[in-house]
């Protein structure tokens, strides 16, 4: 292939883009805002879905790599009343297909396999503008370009490559989660710990949510979810720790003390992450040179799906690219129409497959729809 390749955001998903391209010999390059791999925590852990993470990684060559930073007994799931009663308890045993790693262990993985200097770190894309006959003209923030004849937005949820093809801008699901982290839970904050378990831990009321679970080490993780509008958050000063910390859990002060433990007892400061999406069904009409993946094509509510289609979409388009290394326009037709209704079904999907169920008879879905019955019936 004699096209240059250019991948705008070193994320999971562009990541996998260039390494499954990598794989075939082709060449690409990554531009990524952040000035250093390291120049942020990257987050906590995702369980990675043998239908699709687990495929791109398997498309990446990657698999043994992978296996090497699973986190054993993470596949442990609980659901727990906000009295803290144990509605269900599922251990680990061993055979579960969505293990869990750590994001940031993930991202090195992808990193350490490509060839040196792929990714252009410090690059943040201002803008993009059509040149014609398939190129495009990526602009940074520093005044600085580069022409390509195939531009791969990968660019997430505020993507500059996006507006090429679609008008589309994501808009506030009308949810936001605040994240806190609890170090050294099993002797600091044990009977936090123990209401979390060994893996993941969820208690879901109409508009109030916990979710939690036990990082590397004896971490745990929790996403503090609140169906509330913009403003209400607005209202909150979450630069103030103490304040915001309060404020959010008074939302929880009837909820049993090792349950709210996880929002007061917290070791950082909360963070208010609010949650867009793009409408579900987002696609575009194709136009020659230029395609998006991730949450830069398919933005939605956190569900458990978004890393693991970001990676499989990279997968996708690589193995795509690499089958029609002469026609690049086929390829990402063949890309975008198997693209498009995945990522749609996997919006439908939330719920009870992102929380590991696969059956009808599943007690976690059994569980699950009751909960969403009982919430539509408020
Ligand atoms: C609270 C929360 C919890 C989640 N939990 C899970 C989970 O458990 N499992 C799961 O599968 N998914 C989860 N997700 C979703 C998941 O994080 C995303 O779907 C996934 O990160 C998308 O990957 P991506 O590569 O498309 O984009 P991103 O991970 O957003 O990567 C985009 C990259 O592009 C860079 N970039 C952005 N703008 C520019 C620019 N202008 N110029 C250059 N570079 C740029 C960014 O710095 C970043 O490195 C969660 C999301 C949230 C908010």
């Amino acid at each position: 292939m004699t096209t240059d390749i250019t991948i705008i955001g070193a994320g999971l998903g562009g990541l996998t883009l260039a390494r499954v391209l990598h794989v075939h010999g082709i060449p690409a390059t990554v531009y990524e805002a952040e000035p250093s791999p390291d120049a942020r925590s990257q987050g906590g852990m995702l369980d990675i879905h043998d239908y699709n993470g687990q495929l791109a990684l398997e498309a990446a060559d990657l698999m043994d790599e992978f296996r090497a930073i699973i986190l054993e007994g993470r596949q442990a799931l609980r659901f727990l009343a906000p009295d803290g009663t144990v509605l269900f308890d599922k251990v680990d045993d061993g055979t579960g297909g969505r293990p869990e790693v750590q994001r940031g262990e993930l991202r090195q993985i992808l990193l350490d396999s490509l060839p040196a200097g792929t990714v252009r770190w410090g690059h943040k894309v201002s803008g993009t503008r059509t040149l014609g006959d398939g190129r495009h003209e990526v602009t940074f923030a520093d005044g600085s370009t580069v022409t390509s004849s195939l531009l791969v937005g990968a660019d997430g949820a505020w993507s500059r490559v996006r507006p090429l093809l679609s008008t589309a801008v994501p808009e506030y699901t009308g949810k936001s989660v605040v994240e806190t982290y609890l170090f050294d839970a099993d002797t600091r904050h044990p009977a936090a710990a123990k209401a979390v378990g060994g893996g993941s831990m969820i208690v879901h009321t109409p508009g109030r949510e916990l979710f939690a679970h036990r990082e590397k080490g004896d971490t745990l993780h929790a996403y503090v979810g609140l169906s509330e509008p913009r403003d209400w958050f607005d209202a909150i000063d979450f630069a103030d720790a103490a304040v915001a910390t309060a404020r959010v859990a008074k939302e929880f002060d009837d909820w049993a003390p090792e349950l709210t433990a996880l929002i007061t007892d917290c070791d950082t400061a909360p963070v208010l992450r609010a949650l867009y999406a793009l409408p579900t069904g987002h696609r575009w009409d194709r136009v020659p040179g230029v395609t998006l993946i991730g949450d830069a094509a398919h933005l939605s509510a956190p569900n458990g799906e978004g890393a693991n289609l970001a990676m499989l979409d990279g997968a996708e388009l690589g193995k795509a690219l690499a089958a029609q290394p002469d026609d690049i326009e086929a390829a990402l037709t063949a890309y975008e129409e198997a693209m498009f209704p995945r990522s749609a079904e996997a919006v439908m999907f939330e719920g009870a497959e992102a929380h590991g169920t696969d059956s009808d008879n599943d007690p976690i879905r059994a569980l699950l729809t009751a909960l969403t019955q009982k919430e539509q019936s408020h």
